[in-house]
């Protein structure tokens, strides 16, 4: 029986580390991109040798027996600091590796600031379909705020270009609870980028993480007096879900919202816990119940690659050869995978299929974390309805401290 799988491929690089931002990205590193880019073609080869790996049956092709792809997704970092040649020579390797499902999702992060019309065509003739352009925000003081390279016109301009290019799934990616940001800044943003026809609109709140500049800026007494309070920030929340389903959206998943059909499907894998193979250094993968993740840095990433590397070692190939890049992993199983498989799925406004649930895991959704379950429902903010179950509009609004409850 085919299984479905995403693909996920790293690239680490930005033109510039923006102050909020934890991911594994690095500014300054455009000596290693071309070492880096053979790495990740690599990597690719050397699935092949992986146990999950199969000969096709009567050649010596590799297939990714079962498994059909049914999304690439080229993230980071800033996939677009490459050049449109090398992002489409790495996926061209995946192409001639695994079976490509015949309306395979290709998405491609990008930043405006990376972006002309001719890397563009490029890349949509190169055989990308998706382009999710990190915005954040049509106003240029916001955007100095946050420590974005690019301007708003930029930002406008691109998302023309990419619809003149030929992409016909356009994503967009907006932030709100920004420092100083006005609930009239909000709407604005909101405004100009329906004004912009997407496909998809993610709306993301500005979280200030560990160890970033932010942290150091906007933390403690600091917090208050320049980022908008909790009930402002839902009011942007509310204000944000109201005017995109106005302009025919479906509020599909707490932080996205899309035209008919175009609902992601890459990051669908994610919310519903399901498979997922990831590229390049830090990347994570979720197989056959095991969750693995390669070493971070992209220099280690490369040296690693050079030692597992068959052709470097002038050795046979062996499954252990792809090993040396694993930093770690862990099995997920019981009630663990449970409880994170229903925190996964309770962001998608559909929730979760009760009769698909007890296909996967052999149980019955209710009659484990039961206590958990009357607490929420009591507290209106879970329901059971036609045969899901899903958030309620007051549990979409308290999402963490309801996911917090199956993962206790
Ligand atoms: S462009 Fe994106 S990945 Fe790069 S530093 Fe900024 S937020 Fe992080």
């Amino acid at each position: 029986m085919r299984k479905d799988l995403g693909i996920y491929i790293h690239i680490p690089f930005c033109l510039s580390k923006c102050g909020y931002c934890d991911f594994n990205s690095y500014e300054g590193m455009e000596g290693v991109i071309d070492e880096y880019v053979n790495a990740v073609k690599r990597e690719i080869s050397l699935i092949s040798l992986q146990p999950l790996g199969k000969l096709r049956a009567g050649s010596s092709a590799f297939s990714f027996q079962p498994y059909e792809v049914i999304s690439i997704f080229f993230g980071g970092g800033t996939p677009t600091v490459l050049e449109s040649w090398q992002l489409i020579e790495i996926l061209e390797s995946c192409k001639g590796l695994f079976n490509l499902k015949a309306d395979v999702e290709i998405t491609i992060e990008a930043n405006p600031e990376t972006l002309t019309i001719d890397k563009l065509r490029e890349l949509r003739k190169g055989g990308f379909n998706r382009i999710s352009i990190g915005v954040q925000s049509f106003n240029d003081r916001l955007l100095k705020r946050l420590g974005r390279i690019h301007d708003s016109k930029k930002a406008y301009q691109n998302i023309l270009s990419a619809r003149n290019a030929g992409f016909e799934n356009i994503s967009i990616d907006l932030m709100f609870g920004i420092p100083d940001e006005a609930l009239s800044d909000w709407e604005s943003d909101i405004k100009t980028a329906i004004e912009l026809k997407p496909e998809h609109i993610s709306t993301y709140n500005l979280t200030i993480e560990k160890g970033t500049l932010f942290e150091k800026l906007y933390s403690g007494v600091k917090a208050s007096y320049y980022l908008p309070d909790e009930d402002k920030q839902l009011e942007m929340y509310e204000k944000g879900i109201g005017l995109l389903i106005k302009s025919g959206f479906e509020h599909y998943e707490i932080s996205n919202f899309a035209k008919s059909s175009r609902k992601c499907v890459h990051n669908q894998i994610y919310w519903r816990n399901e498979e997922y193979l990831g590229i390049g250094a830090g990347a994570y993968s979720y197989m056959n119940g095991e969750r693995r993740w390669s070493v971070k840095s992209p220099v280690e990433y490369i040296k690693r690659i050079e030692i597992a590397s068959p052709s470097a070692r002038n050795d046979i190939p062996s499954a252990f050869s792809y090993q040396t890049l694993v930093a770690g992993s862990e099995r997920l199983e019981g009630k663990g995978v449970i409880g994170e498989t229903i925190m996964m799925g309770l962001r998608m406004l559909e929730g979760i299929n009760l009769q698909n649930f007890k296909k996967r895991f052999g149980v019955e959704l209710k009659s484990i974390f039961s206590d958990t379950i009357s607490q929420l429902l009591k507290n209106n903010l879970i329901v059971f309805d036609d045969g899901n179950l899903k958030l309620t509009h007051k549990g979409l609004l308290f999402y963490n401290d309801v996911s917090a409850e199956f993962l206790s």
